[in-house]
């Protein structure tokens, strides 16, 4: 048996055993892993016109938990000060 053959042969089970996992978690739904839906959307400094305050800390934000890092309609995306 060529050495190689079976180490692949070897990955192709392993996957299709955490495969078989996901599977049994995901109730039944087809899997969609390029989705990414569960990454909140970030809401960026929108200038001037934006009157929201900005994070005071990367923490999420009280209202919706959104982390202080992306934004959220509450607050402006906490930006790390060097001082
Ligand atoms: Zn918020």
């Amino acid at each position: 048996m060529n050495q190689l053959a079976q180490e692949i042969r070897e990955a192709a089970r392993e996957r299709e055993a955490r495969l078989a996992i996901a599977r049994r978690f995901s109730h039944g739904t087809p899997l969609d892993i390029s989705r990414g839906a569960s990454m909140p959307v970030a809401m960026p400094d929108r200038g001037p016109g934006d009157h929201r305050p900005y994070a005071m800390s990367p923490d999420p934000c009280p209202r919706c938990a959104t982390r202080g890092t992306l934004g959220c309609q509450h607050q402006k995306p906490f930006e790390a000060r060097s001082s």
